[in-house]
């Protein structure tokens, strides 16, 4: 199995495919988001940077990725999920890959129409209660009830930020870091595409799987 780094932009499936190969091949998952939250634990100037909404400065990103990287084992299999953000940071990323021997990577940029990824957003809802989460514009993900949660039966609500607005504003972002880092990897040789849509995802998962191996 290959080492994965995922490049997709918001709502593209990316937590679906990680999750997959998790429970499948028993991969260790790391979203920048969630490395940020952990630290931001036990370092107070972290956690400001974070609750102002600034952008964290590759100063202190890059290192928190390194020791990530270098706390796993030979065996042990990773997923990037969020980082690099940047060509700059996938530059940086295959210094320390290399330094760690790490040789054997694949970047899987997942592919959606921009279209779809629209809906998705628009269609998200999340339980009131228990944070379950739902899709009324995807069949499987749809409430059995309209606007009710299926486990504890509160009331269904819409994230502040699943706007179509905010969206295109973190779509647009997201292609115009993006696409010099999947230039910058096609070059290499190591880029795969995905197509993920709706009504495929079952093809999707198939072509993750041999794209690890
Ligand atoms: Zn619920």
């Amino acid at each position: 199995m290959k080492n994965v780094i995922f490049l997709a932009p918001p709502a593209a499936g990316k937590g679906t495919f990680s999750d997959y190969l998790v429970e499948k091949f028993n991969y260790k998952h790391f979203s920048t988001g969630s490395i940020l939250r952990e630290n931001a634990q036990k370092n107070e100037k972290l956690k400001q940077i974070l609750e102002s909404g600034e952008l964290v400065e590759d100063e202190v990103i890059i290192p928190l990725i390194e020791n990530v990287l270098k706390s796993l084992s030979k065996e042990d299999k990773f997923i990037l999920d969020g980082f690099p953000r940047t060509l700059q940071q996938a530059k940086k990323l295959d210094i320390i890959l290399s330094g760690l021997g790490v040789l054997d990577v694949v970047v899987v940029s997942i592919d959606v129409e921009k279209e779809t990824l629209i809906d998705r957003v628009i269609g998200r809802k999340v339980c009131s209660k228990c944070y379950k989460s739902y899709n009324t514009n995807i069949l499987e993900f749809k409430p059995k009830v309209m606007d009710r949660c299926d486990d504890c039966q509160s009331v269904l609500i819409k994230r502040e930020d699943d706007n179509q607005k905010s969206f295109l504003v973190r779509y647009n972002t997201y292609l115009e870091s993006t696409l010099p880092i999947i230039a910058y990897y096609k070059e290499k040789g190591c880029l795969q595409v995905i197509q993920n849509t709706e009504l495929e995802q079952t093809k999707a998962l198939e072509q993750l799987r041999s794209v690890i191996k």
